[in-house]
């Protein structure tokens, strides 16, 4: 399998080098300098040291003139050939500007087997785990360590970056007296309940929706629907925690409450966020381990 199609196997960007490299002879990096400065300047000379020597009468006007054009033309062409050979450095140089800028792995050839060779395989290699390590920092990041849900940084993008999809409603859920969980329970079993919760939103909610941990022991939910039908939903979730016993405990039972507000195209969502969070504390207010829905005040 080709990783880098967009690589032939000798780019001809390359030119003499791939050449060169190609028939794998000369074999090193430096000795393709060497050939290159030989070719292109030693034997013009030595040609004409060979034609002086059988000539038998010369005299310096008709030397002169095609030495020194040799000498020029030989000058030319290594200068032209040692650029050609300096381009898998370039290739390379480029291929870390690009890696820089949109952080896609090098597509360099990687059978050559010379010192330049081995820089392109190099640069290939490095940008590749670098590419992967940043795209696993990337998933870490946005991810919440105790659930695996969303985390609030990579929920406030998602609700940013949501397209179409109307009517949808955001839910602020929060578990119910779960300060006196740690304190009953211990910390550990309060942090394999907010797992289980965490396990449970996600295996209940439909795929356009989302929960995220919004921070502590709130969670802020996503939900595609009209404010009654995502009320539903809710219910149908505290149904499910209500009848479940949590991180093996038989009697540890949970309860949570949800605010819930419609997001309303041209709607600022930190405002449906806002208006989420005043129904929770509604919620609360009225008795918690229910839903509530958003109503302006008045
Ligand atoms: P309420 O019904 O009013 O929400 O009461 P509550 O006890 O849930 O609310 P409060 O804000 O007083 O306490 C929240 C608790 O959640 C306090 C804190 O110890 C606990 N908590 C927050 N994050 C974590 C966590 O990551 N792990 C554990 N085990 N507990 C957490
Ligand atoms: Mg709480
Ligand atoms: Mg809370």
């Amino acid at each position: 399998m080709r990783l880098f199609p967009k690589w032939q196997r000798h780019p001809p960007s390359l030119g003499l080098y791939a050449r060169l490299a190609a028939r794998n002879r000369p074999r090193s990096y430096a000795g393709k300098f060497f050939a290159v400065a030989f070719v292109t300047l030693q034997l013009p000379l030595l040609a004409l040291l060979a034609w002086l020597l059988t000539t038998r009468t010369v005299d310096r006007d008709t030397w002169l003139l095609p030495a020194l054009a040799a000498l020029l033309a030989g000058t030319l062409l290594a200068f032209r050939g040692f650029r050609q050979l300096v381009a898998p450095i370039e290739l390379a140089a480029q291929a870390l500007r690009d890696f820089l800028h949109d952080g896609t792995p090098a597509a360099l050839p990687q059978h050559y087997r010379d010192t330049a060779g081995r820089l392109l395989r190099d640069v290939r290699y490095v940008t590749a785990a670098l590419a992967r390590e940043r795209g696993e920092l990337e998933k870490l990041a946005q991810s919440d360590f105790l659930t695996g849900l969303m985390n609030r940084r990579a929920a406030d993008r998602a609700l940013h970056e949501i397209e179409g999809a109307w009517p949808r409603c955001v839910g602020m859920l929060d578990i119910d007296r779960f300060k006196s969980v740690n304190d009953r329970h211990g910390h550990g079993v309060g942090d394999a309940v907010l797992a289980e919760l965490g396990d449970l939103l996600r295996a209940s909610l439909r795929e356009s929706d989302w929960a995220a941990r919004w921070g502590g022991e709130e969670f802020l939910l996503l939900i595609h629907a009209s404010l009654p039908d995502a009320r539903s939903a809710c219910e149908r979730l505290r149904a499910r925690v209500a009848e479940r016993r949590f991180a093996g405990e038989a009697r540890l039972r949970i309860s949570f409450s949800v605010g819930l507000a419609e997001v309303e195209p041209g709607c600022a969502l930190d405002s449906a966020i806002e208006r989420a969070d005043a129904a929770l504390l509604v919620a609360k207010r009225n008795g918690r381990d229910r839903v509530e829905l958003y109503a302006p005040a008045g």
